[in-house]
C-alpha cells in the first residue's frame, strides 16, 4: 500500500505557512514504512528539532482505479479515519528553500500515524463534518471539510490521472490551521465530530 498526502488543502493552513493557494491538488507520497497503526506511542526522531503534527481526515481506498471520474470517485472508498501527517518542519523548510523534494521531512518511518477506528462514509456528511486535535488536553486544531479547497472526490479524480489507486491505499486529505510542534511527553487525541479516533503519546 501507499500513502498519498494532499498539501495546502485548507486556506487557513496555507496562509499560516505563507504558501500560495494551489490551483490543483498538491500531493506527495509516503511509503508503507511511514504507517504507524496499532500503536499509541511515537518515538521522536533525532534528525529534527521541530517536528510538527498535522491532523488530517484519511480516506481508505477499497477498489483499484485509474483515471477515475469525479462523479464515480465515491465508489472507490467506504471508510474514513483520522491520521497525523508528521512533518519535520525544519527539514521541510530547508528542502523548500533549496527547491528539493520533501521526502526526508515527510516520508520517514512512522510519520503517518492513523487511528484504529474507521467510520463508514454513509454515517458522515463528508462535505460538512468537523475534526479536531487536542495536545495535552488543549484544542490545537479544528477543521471542517466544507473548508477543503479540493473535495475528497476531486482529489481522487486528480491523483488517479497519474497514479493507480489500489485497495488499502490511504489518502491524507490535508490539514487545517493550528499546526505546531510536539515534544517528548506530549499527548495527542483526535476526534471526528464527537468520536475519538486517534490517541498518541510522544516518547
Ligand atoms: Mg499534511
Amino acid at each position: 500500500m501507499k500513502i498519498i498526502c494532499i498539501g495546502r488543502n485548507y486556506a487557513d493552513h496555507a496562509i499560516e505557512l505563507k504558501n500560495d493557494l494551489p490551483e490543483y491538488p498538491l500531493f506527495f507520497l509516503k511509503p508503507d514504512t511511514a504507517l504507524l497503526n496499532k500503536s499509541k506511542e511515537f518515538y521522536l526522531p533525532d534528525f529534527t528539532k521541530n517536528l510538527h503534527y498535522e491532523c488530517e481526515i484519511v480516506v481508505r481506498i477499497n477498489r483499484v482505479g485509474k483515471n477515475i471520474q469525479e462523479k464515480f470517485a465515491s465508489n472507490y472508498y467506504n471508510e474514513i479515519g483520522l491520521g497525523i501527517d508528521f512533518t519535520a518542519r525544519d527539514l521541510q523548510d530547508e528542502c523548500k528553500q533549496k527547491g528539493l523534494p520533501w521526502e526526508k521531512a515527510k516520508a520517514f518511518d512512522n510519520s503517518a500515524p492513523i487511528g484504529d477506528y474507521f467510520i463508514q462514509k454513509n454515517e458522515l456528511d463528508l462535505s460538512n463534518m468537523s475534526f479536531r486535535l487536542f495536545k495535552n488536553d488543549k484544542q490545537v486544531q479544528f477543521g471542517e471539510t466544507k473548508n477543503m479547497i479540493f473535495s475528497i472526490d476531486s482529489i481522487i479524480a486528480y491523483v488517479s490521472q497519474f497514479i493507480t489507486l489500489k485497495v488499502g491505499d490511504l489518502i491524507y486529505t490535508g490539514t487545517p490551521a493550528g499546526v505546531g510542534p510536539v515534544n517528548i511527553g506530549d499527548h495527542l487525541i483526535g476526534y471526528i465530530e464527537d468520536k475519538k479516533m486517534l490517541e498518541l503519546t510522544i516518547k
